[in-house]
Order: C-alpha cells, then sequence, then structure tokens
C-alpha cells in the first residue's frame, strides 16, 4: 500500500491575515506541479488568516491545501470565542489538527475533549490531523508507548475502519516541539511503528493506509533523513514553517 506524502505547516499565533496572503503567495512560488503529486501540501495558518489565505488559493490555483489548528467540538451555540466545524469546512478548510500538545498541555485539553473534536471534524466532512506525544518526563520514565497508546486509542475508539484509513495521525514528542530538539530518526520511527502496529490491533489493513506524521522541530536539515523511514508519511512542521523557503525545501526534501 502506498501512502502519499503529507507535509503541513503549523504556523500557530504566527502571522496576521496580511502576512499570511504573502506566505502562501512565496510558497506557491517556489513549489511546482510535480511537488504536489508526490506530497500532500497543508498550511494551517490562524483563524484570522483562514479566508485571506483561501481566496489566494482559490484565485492562483494552487494545489496548497487548508487546515485548521483548532476547533470546538459543538456546531452552534453559546460558546464565546469558539469556531465550529461548519464554519471551518465552509472556508474550504480541509484538515483540522486536534490534540496538539499545546491544546492538551497549554489549554488543558484531555483525551476525551480530544475525541469530541475529532468527530465533530469527521461529521463536518474534514479530516482531522490528530496529535500524540509523550513529555519528557514520560518518555524517561519509559511511558512513551503507555501515553500515545492511550491517546491513539481514546481519538479512534469506535470509529468505522474506513475512516481510520483516511485519517492523519501525527506523533509529536512534546520534548521536541519548539525546542531545536528533534527525536533522532530511530526514536521517531519506533514511535510512529507503534502507532501503526497499534491501530492493526484494532482496525486492520486500515492501517496500512493511516498516514502518519512525525512532528517536532522539523527543518530543511532533518527532514531527508526522517521521510527515509519507511512508516514516516510526512511531517507536522511548525517554526519552520513560516518561513516559505524553508517549508518549500522541507516539502521538496528529496531534492
Ligand atoms: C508543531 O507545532 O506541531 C511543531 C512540531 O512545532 P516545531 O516544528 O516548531 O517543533
Amino acid at each position: 500500500m502506498t501512502r502519499k506524502d503529507f507535509i503541513a505547516g503549523n504556523w500557530k499565533m504566527h502571522a496576521t491575515h496580511l502576512e499570511a496572503i504573502q506566505m502562501v503567495q512565496k510558497l506557491g512560488y517556489r513549489l511546482e506541479e510535480a511537488d504536489y503529486d508526490r506530497v500532500d501540501v497543508v498550511v494551517c495558518p490562524p483563524f484570522t488568516a483562514l479566508r485571506s489565505v483561501q481566496t489566494v488559493i482559490e484565485a492562483d490555483y494552487l494545489p496548497i491545501q487548508l487546515g485548521a489548528q483548532n476547533v470546538h467540538f459543538e456546531e452552534k451555540g453559546a460558546y464565546t470565542g469558539e469556531i465550529s466545524p461548519g464554519m471551518l469546512a465552509k472556508l474550504g478548510v480541509g484538515y483540522v489538527i486536534v490534540g496538539h500538545s499545546e491544546r492538551r498541555h497549554v489549554f488543558g485539553e484531555d483525551d476525551a475533549t480530544v475525541a469530541k473534536k475529532l468527530r465533530a471534524v469527521l461529521a463536518a466532512g474534514m479530516t482531522p490531523i490528530l496529535a500524540v506525544g509523550e513529555t519528557l518526563e514520560e518518555r524517561e520514565a519509559d511511558a512513551t508507548e503507555d501515553v500515545i497508546g492511550r491517546q491513539l486509542d481514546a481519538g479512534l475508539r469506535g470509529l468505522d475502519t474506513d475512516v481510520v484509513a483516511g485519517l492523519v495521525v501525527a506523533y509529536e514528542p512534546v520534548w521536541a516541539i519548539g525546542t531545536g530538539r528533534t527525536a533522532t530518526n530511530e526514536q521517531a520511527a519506533e514511535a510512529i511503528g507503534f502507532l501503526r502496529e497499534r491501530i492493526r490491533a484494532s482496525f486492520g489493513d486500515a492501517a496500512d493506509a493511516t498516514r502518519i506524521l512525525y512532528g517536532g522541530s522539523v527543518n530543511p536539515g532533518n527532514i531527508a533523513g526522517l521521510m527515509a523511514k519507511r512508516d514516516i508519511d510526512g511531517a507536522l512542521v511548525g517554526g519552520a514553517s513560516l518561513d516559505p523557503d524553508s517549508f518549500a525545501s522541507i516539502v521538496r526534501y528529496w531534492v
């Protein structure tokens, strides 16, 4: 089973809508048709820039896909400050990150909340990118598999096999996010291999279709080594995705 490469840029709380327009235009100039044939290229700007980025993508016929960084699980109601799945879908958003470590650890989202968000994203016809990952203390306590296995199970429990096949999962060790400290290729491949086998245990061959990314201080210098690992299907990129030159180099990791 071949899985198409998937590289997503998580811009976090960076870029006004005007800056975001420039960023996506510059990225568009740097990528070629053949790059998109090989890689699904996704950008996840802040909510306030989604509409502007979508307009550029449409107007310039860019094969760049749009993602969101977060979502609320209810469709509408008295949830001041929140954004619903339907609002995102209407903007042409195809992917939504759920369970990012900053949502879990800074904003206190637990597995149950992440699971509700994941289902709400699916119900609105979009694809969740389920992020899982252990803290440094958990890794040092040899609890990596317990933690990421639990986070994965909570997110996927009860889903249909064909839905799981279409999901994107991102293994993002918390200690590697925004720290400049990347997991070694072997550490990343080991955790991702574990996640794939965990999916297989519940969903059978769907595990061969689910794309599983690595995230954590990915940059143009380390992406090729990560992508050389059979089980690593792509990357969720934070800091290095803010610079269109470096993000384009990551997308074109084989060049
Ligand atoms: C992320 O935000 O998901 C991430 C991996 O960030 P960084 O690449 O900056 O570590």
